[in-house]
């Protein structure tokens, strides 16, 4: 893995406001996998493939990583910044809307990483728990929005993200077969363990 390359990936996309997973919840989510290592990690929202390389380091041997995107450019972009980077066998790149090809997807995963569109939240959580493991982990970037999940806030561009995204904080929290925890690291991260 070429940490030189990786490094040029991150500051390009940071200059150009993609929206890349910001250091802290990178190294929140390393701390809590570093114990118990996946064997098979599933990304909602690839963008240009920052997330998904930076997890490749947490993958067991053996391992890899499902990621879907469906914005054309960034499919491309992503597909050479894996070669780039040398991580290539490693990510598997599901191309097209992450709503449509999740129900296809007949697999298991021990770690599920969602950060695409915040209104699709609790249908992207109800597709990962079909898919997860025992003992599996569930990440959800973004749960904060800015904060306006914790307040009322309820400008009408962003209503029904903040509304699914209080949704999904609910979901996992009543569910009795999850252990969650909801931290203002970065942009608001859901922890979800299955027990
Ligand atoms: N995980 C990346 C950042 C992802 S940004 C990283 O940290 O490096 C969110 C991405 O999700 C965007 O590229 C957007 O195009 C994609 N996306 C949003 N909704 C989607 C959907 N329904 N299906 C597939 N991709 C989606
Ligand atoms: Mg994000």
């Amino acid at each position: 893995m070429d940490k030189e390359e990786l490094e040029k990936i991150k500051q390009k996309a940071l200059q150009e406001h993609i929206p890349i997973i910001m250091d802290d919840t990178l190294e929140t989510i390393k701390k809590y996998v570093k114990e118990n290592k996946p064997k098979t990690i599933l990304e909602i929202g690839t963008a240009v493939g920052y997330s998904a390389m930076c997890f490749c380091e947490l993958l067991k041997e053996d391992g890899y990583i499902d990621t879907i995107e469906r914005e054309k450019e960034r499919i491309q972009e992503a597909k050479q910044n894996f070669k780039k980077v040398g991580v290539q066998n490693k990510i598997n790149l599901y191309e097209g809307d992450a709503v449509e090809i999740l129900p296809t997807l007949d697999k298991t995963y021990d770690m599920v990483f969602i950060d695409a569109a915040k209104g699709k939240y609790p249908f992207f959580l109800n597709q990962a728990l079909r898919m997860l493991n025992p003992n599996g982990i569930i990440f959800a970037d973004n749960i904060l929005y800015k904060g306006y999940v914790m307040s009322d806030y309820n400008k009408h561009k962003q209503r029904t993200a903040v509304r699914n995204l209080r949704e999904y904080i609910k979901e996992v929290t009543e569910n009795p077969e999850l252990e969650t925890e909801i931290l203002e690291v970065g942009d608001g991260l859901a922890v979800s363990k299955k027990i």
